[in-house]
């Protein structure tokens, strides 16, 4: 076989629900779930002689997100009709962004498995509206409109990632920024994000550069699915290639559709242009012009972003990354870290007193952990474990038993449960003096250094231990037994 190297490059499209309480351009509910086709009215049914009109909230989260994602905000937009035939599509054409976008030429931060960031450049963001549903019951279809009108930002990154994992960090990573900006739930399940990765490959083959045709894999759903379907990609452009020689050519762009079932990519349209969608000005809506003062109003809106934070958390309390990882997945849960540290809580304890014992707790419970836990008792419970009042074990206990106890201190619940540690110096000497005298054997081994020694200085903390019912500090015993035993 010749050689042969490749490189993988993909650019993304990224619809993302915005989460107002009305639609774009009418004031029906956005609501998921509810009875088909009842959240709907004459100007989402697209019935003639209705007119649009712009809900101004969406248009503010849009560009809290261009802003968040480090893009040129554009002080002039306006709509446009892109025009096709569906029938999720009762109006025939979509209000969309097509020569103005709102957004422009931004980038993303995407963390690394290394720890290091890598940034891949965003080449606009604008604002549209989605379509209904359509649903295939046995051999007939309906369509339920409820969702048609939904607000829609649109993001689309150049092609700067490189593998199927890039693609991933950079779609968890965009997750997480609308969540934190609070402008999105997107929620997978409830289709709120939805993908459409446009993958080829630079193959070099006895040292010259072909490039294979660009495949657009349509409305991906899932992480998995982007996943796969692109890995599934890089394999089929490969074998084309290597088969047929294809390589890539004015208008042999094609769009191709995930087939889940069969985990395949199938064949879906040859080519696409803009002109296909016969693009004009909306005639029915005004522009939109920003001013400084509106956009100041938003910047001041946009809290801490969660890449900055993770790596603030790494530097400023010296987590690893793959701490400020986990707690910084989710915004609530990080900011009640933060505060808990700020109120003087040892943020390595804190870190795992939240995300092994209270996330497991709010797991089970089906609940949060801001609404099991304040960051007031995080604070205290890492301070007990730091001046060895309690042992981790108990610790552990206590974060069962505290949100049952919302009236007393961890203190009062610790004393209660008998949690305490003893850690009196005195009361602990009395006890191992007790204990050495009783067990002389042990005693011996462990000052004739010999090979027994090791196990019977173990042998001696955990009489120590049984005697205080284990609630000895085992470090304060250790301690004692050192000074005695030499
Ligand atoms: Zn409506
Ligand atoms: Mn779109």
């Amino acid at each position: 076989m010749s050689d042969i190297k490749y490189k993988v490059v993909v650019g993304l499209e990224i619809h993302v629900h915005l989460c107002t309480r009305t639609k774009m351009f009418c004031s029906c509910a956005l609501e998921y779930g509810a009875q088909a086709n009842s959240r709907v009215c004459p100007v989402c049914l697209g019935m003639p002689g209705s007119l649009p009109v712009m809900n101004k909230k969406a248009y503010e989260y849009a560009v809290m997100a261009g802003m968040a994602l480090n893009c040129e905000i554009a002080r002039f937009t306006k709509w446009d009709r892109k025009n096709y035939y569906y029938p999720d599509l009762p109006k025939n054409y979509q209000i969309s962004q097509y020569d103005l976008p709102l957004a422009l030429n931004g980038f993303i931060e995407i963390p690394l498995e290394s720890g290091q960031t890598k940034r891949i450049r965003i080449r606009r963001a604008h604002l549209e509206e989605d379509a209904g549903k359509n649903l295939h019951v046995g051999n007939f279809s309906q369509v339920d409109l409820n969702r048609a009108g939904t607000p829609l930002l649109e993001i689309v990154t150049e092609p700067d990632m490189n593998s199927a994992a890039e693609v991933r960090l950079l779609a968890t990573e965009l997750q997480r920024i609308v969540r934190y900006l609070g402008v999105s739930e997107a929620d997978m399940q409830k289709g709120h994000m939805r993908f459409e990765p446009n993958v080829n490959l630079t193959v070099t083959k006895n040292g010259k550069e072909y490039k294979t045709p660009i495949v657009e894999v349509k409305n991906l759903n899932s992480f998995r699915a982007l996943d796969r379907s692109i890995e599934y990609e890089i394999r089929r452009q490969l074998d084309d290639f290597l088969e047929s020689g294809r390589v890539m050519e004015m208008g042999n762009k094609s769009t191709r559709g995930w087939d889940d079932a069969n985990q395949v990519t199938v064949l879906q349209r040859e080519k696409e242009e803009a002109h296909d969608y016969r693009y004009f000005p909306e005639p029915d809506l005004v522009p939109v012009e920003i001013g400084e003062q509106w956009l100041e109003d938003i910047q001041s809106r946009i809290c801490e972003l969660p890449l900055k934070k993770q790596m603030r958390f790494v530097s400023e309390y010296g987590l690893s990354d793959y701490d400020a990882g986990v707690l910084t997945a989710d915004r609530a849960t990080a900011e009640l870290f933060d505060e808990a540290v700020k109120l003087g809580a040892d943020p390595k304890r804190a870190c795992n007193i939240i995300t092994q014992d209270y996330q497991r707790i709010a797991n089970e419970r089906r609940c949060t952990i801001t609404e099991l836990i304040t960051a007031d008792r995080i604070a205290e419970q890492s301070q007990m474990l730091v001046l060895g009042d309690i042992s981790s074990t108990a610790s552990a206990t206590i974060s069962q038993l505290v949100t049952e106890s919302p009236d007393l201190s961890l203190h009062e619940i610790a004393v209660k449960h008998n949690l305490i540690q003893k850690s009196d110096t005195a009361e602990l000497e009395r006890i191992v003096e007790q204990v050495l005298s009783e067990n002389a054997a042990a005693v011996e081994d462990v000052k004739s250094g010999g090979k027994k020694s090791g196990k019977a200085r173990g042998f001696l903390l955990g009489q120590v231990m049984q005697k205080t019912k284990g609630q000895a500090n085992p470090k304060v015993v250790s301690e004692i037994l050192g000074r005695k035993l030499g």
